[in-house]
């Protein structure tokens, strides 16, 4: 299949907009904070800004893993500071976040895989921000229970994990992950009492409308109550191209069969990212 040219017309970025925007632009620039939404340059800021919510990544910013489609640096990743879980829970003060979203790189280089500062993150922040509710979009650990149980004990409103993309693509598309063991860590975050588990995937890497309405059924199987939806976008010539520009009709079509199917939230829109509307996924 030839590669589609050009943008359509429904990804045409929307500007960051507004006075509350305005006001923790300068907060981040003035204290150097470190978001996912400014490093990504999202076009969603705008919007999620004003509402109150923002993505945070911990762990340092070189991952151990390979995705054909994230454009994080790969490679040997930085010594852990012991001081990031306090930096985070300041940054979401002075930003005056109501909803935050955790993230992190892979940590397969260390024994415990990054979850003790996960742990400590959350803690931090609920210390120095009672009222901020959490979200935590963690990696799979490879499966290790008793990383993800650090997650559990921590208690985030919601946790998250995602699938990225339908079981047939995982291969080419995370290398390093299995289908089957990322539904078994959003199978056990539920079994293990987390109020709100979530996932994500990506649409335009090739997958068939079969394949995504199975991904859909997996997840509703393993209790997953919140599923986002949005389109790939290549971050760079290096990563995997996109093959389809999914139109907003494909979108709204995956969100009504999500509904039906149980999910408490569906996100399915071409500028959707897992964080999208994040501080609607705790109701
Ligand atoms: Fe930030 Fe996520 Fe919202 Fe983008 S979608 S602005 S990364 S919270
Ligand atoms: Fe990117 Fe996450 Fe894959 Fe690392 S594990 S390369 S951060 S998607």
């Amino acid at each position: 299949v030839a590669p589609p040219k050009g943008k359509p017309k429904w990804l045409r970025v929307k500007l960051p907009v507004g006075q509350k925007y305005k006001e923790l632009r300068s907060v981040v620039d003035k204290y150097d904070l470190h978001t996912i939404c400014t490093s990504g340059s999202c076009p969603n800021m705008g919007e999620c800004w004003t509402e109150g919510t923002a993505t945070f990544m911990i762990l340092g910013n070189t991952c151990t893993r390979s995705c054909g489609f994230c454009g994080v640096k790969t490679g040997r990743p930085e010594d852990v500071d012991w001081a990031e879980p306090e930096k985070v829970a300041r940054s979401i003060k002075l930003m005056n976040i109501k909803h935050a979203v955790l993230t992190s790189v892979d940590r397969d280089d260390l024994k415990d895989m990054g979850s003790i500062i996960w742990k400590e993150t959350v803690a931090a922040v609920r210390r120095m921000n009672p009222t901020t509710t959490l979200e935590t979009l963690i990696p799979d650990f490879q499966g290790v229970t008793r990383n993800i149980d650090r997650i559990v004990a921590a208690n985030p409103e919601v946790v998250s994990h995602n699938m990225e993309t339908v079981k047939r693509l995982t291969r080419e598309v995370r290398i390093q992950a299995k289908y089957e063991r990322s539904l078994e860590v959003l199978r056990y975050l539920k079994q293990e009492g987390i109020n709100r588990t979530k996932s994500g995937i990506m649409l335009g890497l090739g997958e068939l409308e079969p394949e995504v309405i199975q991904t859909m059924e997996d997840l509703r199987e393993n209790n997953v109550d919140v599923v986002t939806i949005g389109q790939y976008l290549q971050p760079s010539k290096k990563h995997l191209p996109v093959k389809e520009f999914i139109t907003p009709e494909q979108f709204k079509k995956y969100e009504t069969i999500g509904l039906e199917m149980g999910f408490r939230h569906v996100e399915s829109g071409a500028l959707v990212r897992s964080s999208y509307k994040a501080h609607k996924h705790i109701l």
